[in-house]
């Protein structure tokens, strides 16, 4: 065997040995080459399992819009998800998306880059950024055949056990959603409303798993907040999120000096910068592909919160599979996992995360986001 005929059987190998654990076999990798992204949308709203009720507001449906990147045979599938608190909306969306002129670019690894252009097209429209660097993720992916959270040097297995919503209801509609999320290992429950208490003491007659508090920026009084954190504390809760305002510091440094538990920052942590500056104010971040502009900015935003000391949580808005499993592929990272969005609609066109044992987990032999189209 000549030196040129040795290297290359090597390299085979160990392209073979890499990629065994996918079931993938080293010929289905590709030459990288430079080519053309297209880009295309169309809109696609979520139906809702069940009316979706926060502290201040109700809906059944979410304005949603499904993105496709092609390149070189290969297509990226990208979503951007519009709870009206977000200020975005298919409207929106689609006008941002149809003033970007993407094949000017011609590799779908310079994501950074695409980023940098995008903001000079229009600031803000995170969920549209969002749903073109979902895309964009999948492709490269599929380009290395590996999912993303082996492209961040990341464990599948040591992602966390993710929540399950109740959302504010009648006590008939909760006995239902808790008996509904049997599977899962931690509860989310939304407050904000005069029936909190009630909710929490129905769930605990139910079942004792713990339980995550998600205020939605629902209190104003910081005595009846602190008496509520007791409260929770002794009914085996994880941790309160978004108490008040986001833009009410006072309230929410006090709190959390004083709070049995950890106070955690959602409406009021978008991107990487709001991570810094939060750090003194709060002791975790909820990260969201859709605020912060997609798989990118989250990823910073995670590495960023760990070097500050800061717990993370990542969550999702009501999303397809889509989006959920390109977030589910940064849980190694979380502390808590809030994935819960594709199982709250009824018409999910994607095929990709499953819970298994409590834990969302990515489908190990799919490349980029981990989904297909069903
Ligand atoms: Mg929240």
């Amino acid at each position: 065997m000549d030196r040129r005929t040795f290297l290359r059987s090597s390299l085979m190998s160990a392209a073979a040995v890499t990629l065994a654990p996918l079931g993938i076999s080293w010929q289905k990798r590709r030459e990288f080459k430079p080519g053309k992204l297209n880009l295309s949308f169309a809109p696609h709203e979520l139906q809702l399992r069940h009316a979706f009720n926060l502290a201040k507001s109700s809906r059944t449906v979410t304005p949603d819009v499904l993105v496709k990147i092609e390149f070189d045979g290969l297509t990226g599938y990208g979503e951007a998800s519009m709870p009206p608190y977000l200020g975005e909306n298919e409207k929106s969306v689609c006008n941002f998306l149809s003033q970007l002129d993407l094949s000017q670019f011609s590799d779908p690894f310079h994501i950074a880059e695409i980023h940098r252009y995008m903001d000079t097209v229009a600031t803000g429209n995170q969920a549209a950024k969002c749903a073109v660097d979902i895309a964009l993720h999948d492709i490269a992916g599929k380009i290395t055949v590996q999912p993303w959270h082996r492209m961040w040097g990341l464990n599948a297995a040591d992602a966390p056990c993710t929540s399950f919503t109740i959302g504010i209801d009648t006590p008939e509609v909760v006995r239902e959603k808790v008996a509904e999320a049997s599977p899962y290992k931690v509860l989310k429950v939304k407050m904000g409303l005069d029936r909190d208490k009630e909710t929490v003491e129905i769930i605990r007659e139910m079942t004792d798993v713990p339980i995550c508090v998600d205020v939605n920026q629902g209190w104003s009084s910081r005595e009846e907040a602190l008496e509520m954190c007791h409260w929770l504390a002794a009914r085996n809760c994880l941790f309160v999120e978004q108490p008040f305002d986001k833009t009410d510091v006072d309230n929410t440094a006090w709190l959390r000096e004083k709070s049995p538990l950890p106070i955690i920052a959602d409406e009021a942590v978008q991107g990487v910068n709001d991570v810094r500056r939060m750090a003194d104010i709060y002791d975790g971040i909820n990260i969201k592909l859709m605020k912060c502009g997609g798989m990118h900015e989250a990823h910073e935003m995670a590495v960023v919160a760990k070097a500050l000391g800061l717990k993370v949580m990542l969550g999702c808005m009501t999303e397809t599979s889509c989006g959920v499993t390109a977030a589910a592929q940064l849980a190694p990272m979380a502390d808590w996992a809030d994935l819960d969005g594709n199982l709250l609609i009824s018409n999910d066109p994607f095929d990709g995360v499953k819970i298994v044992d409590g834990k969302v987990t990515v489908p190990s032999d799919r490349p980029g986001i981990g989904v297909v189209e069903v």
